[in-house]
């Protein structure tokens, strides 16, 4: 049987891992070496040359490393995939290779607070711009793309109110720009949704949450779907055209469909160092192992905690869209069969001070700046991960003042609402 035939579960087990081949290990090694002995003097020249593959430095490519990635680009469709030492690396060297001083990337209003300010704020100091849409308003998304569009951003189910992004409607749009289209599908992971057969051409990952599971590590991915054609427009001279920064090299000439991975491996490792390390890697392989049975349960679990939420006087709405009542309670269908995730915000009667007190009164639940943890997480996103948004911005990214951000974990779904409840009983005192 090849890959291809094997089903989401095993893969998840199997992708990229072999027994290593000195010791007959089992499991994958975590190879802690900084460098790797070159056989003889031709080899070293073949390997800078990138004319044979095989590992040089830890910067660039570690064995531990590399099965993380073929598993993810396993998962995800994709032909291959860049780690990073975390999410917010994964979206930078996502857009490395296809940006320039002047050029601009088209992005979803609706996003993790940290990318808002990455995008919004701090790439502006490469010349890097950026335009912020709502992603659901397809004639905006179009109208603001121009000639200097290098690509679009959005993510598959959106944080923090868990809205579920049209991915087809998005790469029909970015394919008649002739620009990449780029998803960050850290909370959907591919178990929920394949960005890629939506028309995806690039995935990125925060590994941080849902891919590692247990709230151990950072780190990020770049997937590659390998289907897009770098030199059709002349847009992407680092992939299409000799790139001065790898003695001229042609990356789609020389790589077909893993110029982007090459590039990102041999230029973009290699020149911002935004590298995974093999203990972030064995971690995260660890938690990719149960990533579907965690998934369900997380899935399960946030449905019903999200329909006793929307169920209670205390509470005033619910963005889950797993609910009937959610605006994109018909995209699940289409985009993510088999849920709509485990993130979501719940409006709480009275305000920004009941909200405080609720996340206060809350047991089992941590109040943390994270998500997508075996455990269940709570937080106030306007007074924490977007209190630099501004109120417009705030609103705009399902971030008002009086809500919280839940992130429903794997415990038992009765043990979260009775801790739920007595939250609410104190944030209404
Ligand atoms: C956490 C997160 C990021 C950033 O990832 P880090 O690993 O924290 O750098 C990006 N996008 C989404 C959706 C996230 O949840």
């Amino acid at each position: 049987m090849s890959e291809e035939e094997y089903g989401f579960d095993t893969l998840q087990i199997h992708a990229g891992a072999r027994p290593d081949p000195t010791t007959g290990a089992r499991q994958t090694p975590i190879y802690q070496t900084t460098a790797y002995v070159f056989r003889d003097a031709d080899h070293a020249a073949a390997l800078f040359n990138l004319q044979e593959v095989g590992n040089i430095y830890s910067r660039l490519t570690n064995p531990t490393v590399a099965v993380l990635q073929e598993r993810v680009a396993t998962l995800e469709g994709g032909v291959g995939a860049v780690a990073c030492s975390s999410g917010h690396a994964a979206q930078i060297m996502a857009l490395f290779p296809l940006m320039s001083p002047g050029m601009n990337v088209v992005a979803s209003t609706r996003l993790y607070g940290g990318t808002v300010t990455q995008l919004g704020t701090t790439i502006k100091r490469f010349g890097w711009e950026v335009k912020f849409v709502d992603t659901d308003d397809e004639k905006a998304v179009s109208t603001a793309i121009d000639e200097n569009t290098r690509a679009l951003f959005c993510e598959t189910i959106a944080n923090p109110g868990g809205y579920i992004t049209d991915l087809s409607v998005m790469a029909k749009i970015a394919n008649k720009a002739k620009i990449p289209l780029i998803v960050d599908n850290t909370t959907a992971t591919p178990y929920l949704c394949r960005p890629i057969e939506h028309g995806a051409t690039l995935v990125v990952h925060s590994t941080t949450k849902y891919l590692t599971g247990n709230g151990t590590v950072t780190g990020g991915v770049v997937v590659d779907s390998g289907n897009f054609d770098w030199g059709a427009s002349g847009k992407f001279p680092s992939l299409s055209e000799p790139e001065k920064a790898y003695h001229g090299m042609r990356f789609q000439e020389a790589f077909g469909p893993l110029a982007f991975t090459f590039h990102g491996i041999a230029v973009g490792l290699r020149d911002l160092g935004m590298t995974m390390n093999p203990q972030a890697a064995h971690y995260t392989l660890m938690g990719i192992e149960t990533l579907s049975l965690r998934m369900k349960k997380h899935v399960e679990n946030a449905i019903r905690v999200a329909n006793w939420l929307e169920a209670d006087p205390r509470t005033e709405n619910v963005t889950y869209a797993g609910l009937k009542s959610s605006k994109y309670f018909s995209r699940i269908k289409t985009i993510c069969p088999r849920g709509a995730g485990a993130l979501f915000t719940v409006a709480i009667k009275g305000g920004y001070n009941a909200c405080l007190k609720f996340v206060d009164s809350l047991e089992i639940f941590s109040h943390v700046a994270n998500l997508g943890d075996a455990r269940s997480l709570v937080i106030h996103p306007a007074s924490t991960t977007h209190r630099q948004l501004t109120t417009e911005q705030q609103k705009a990214a399902g971030s008002d003042p009086g809500l919280v951000r839940i992130s429903i974990g794997i415990e038992d779904a009765d043990d979260l609402i009775k801790d739920l409840d007595q939250a609410l009983a104190n944030a209404a005192k």
